[in-house]
């Protein structure tokens, strides 16, 4: 059974286990939650980032997917890197948002976390609509079967904490 909890605040400064971060395919850093992941993280997390680019993901990490790293100085064992789709009026992308969920969650499954903080994916540069966001990210925590025992959603603003407390009830 997983706890929902939900939080105010910067999602850097969680004690879990592993921290989510709303990255793109790119791997090597950019702005909201990823910028402030890699400054307060230190340069490790950088560089583990870069090793997988040249392993395993030479063109980009593809938009719904999740991997790992060290979590450099973050108080988190693990970051959890994640690529939420662009937000489309035209196109249906829901199902690759619910996908950055369940691939996060079974990345953390694999790493055995216990807690993992989520930002809301998309919903900052990359234009989604907070309370559609808000939406997909409870319904589809809800859905997953996974052995993660809190999923602490880090809301940086009340309105944003506000749309996942009316998802959350
Ligand atoms: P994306 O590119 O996937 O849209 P962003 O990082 O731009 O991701 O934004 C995702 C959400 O995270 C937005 O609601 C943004 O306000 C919020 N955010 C930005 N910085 C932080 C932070 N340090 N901690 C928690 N949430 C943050």
């Amino acid at each position: 059974m997983t706890t929902i909890t939900l939080v105010q605040g910067d999602i850097t400064r969680q004690s879990v286990d592993a921290v989510v971060n709303a990255a793109n395919s790119s791997l090597l850093g950019g702005g909201g939650v990823d910028g402030a992941v890699h400054r307060r993280g230190g340069p490790e997390i950088l560089a583990d980032c870069r090793r997988l680019r040249a392993s395993h993901y030479g063109k980009g990490l593809p938009t719904g997917q999740a991997v790992a790293t060290t979590a450099g100085e973050l108080d988190a064992r693990w970051v959890i890197h994640t690529v939420g789709p662009v937000y489309s009026a035209t196109e249906d992308r829901s199902n690759l948002l619910a996908s950055c969920y369940r691939e996060s969650l079974r990345v953390a499954d694999e790493l055995g976390a216990r807690t993992v903080a989520f930002p809301a994916v998309s919903a900052g540069i990359y234009g989604w609509p907070m309370d559609d966001a808000a939406r997909i990210a409870v319904e589809t925590v809800r859905a997953a079967r996974t052995a993660v025992a809190e999923v602490r959603f880090v809301l940086y603003d009340e309105r944003a904490y506000a749309a996942f407390a009316a998802r959350v009830g």
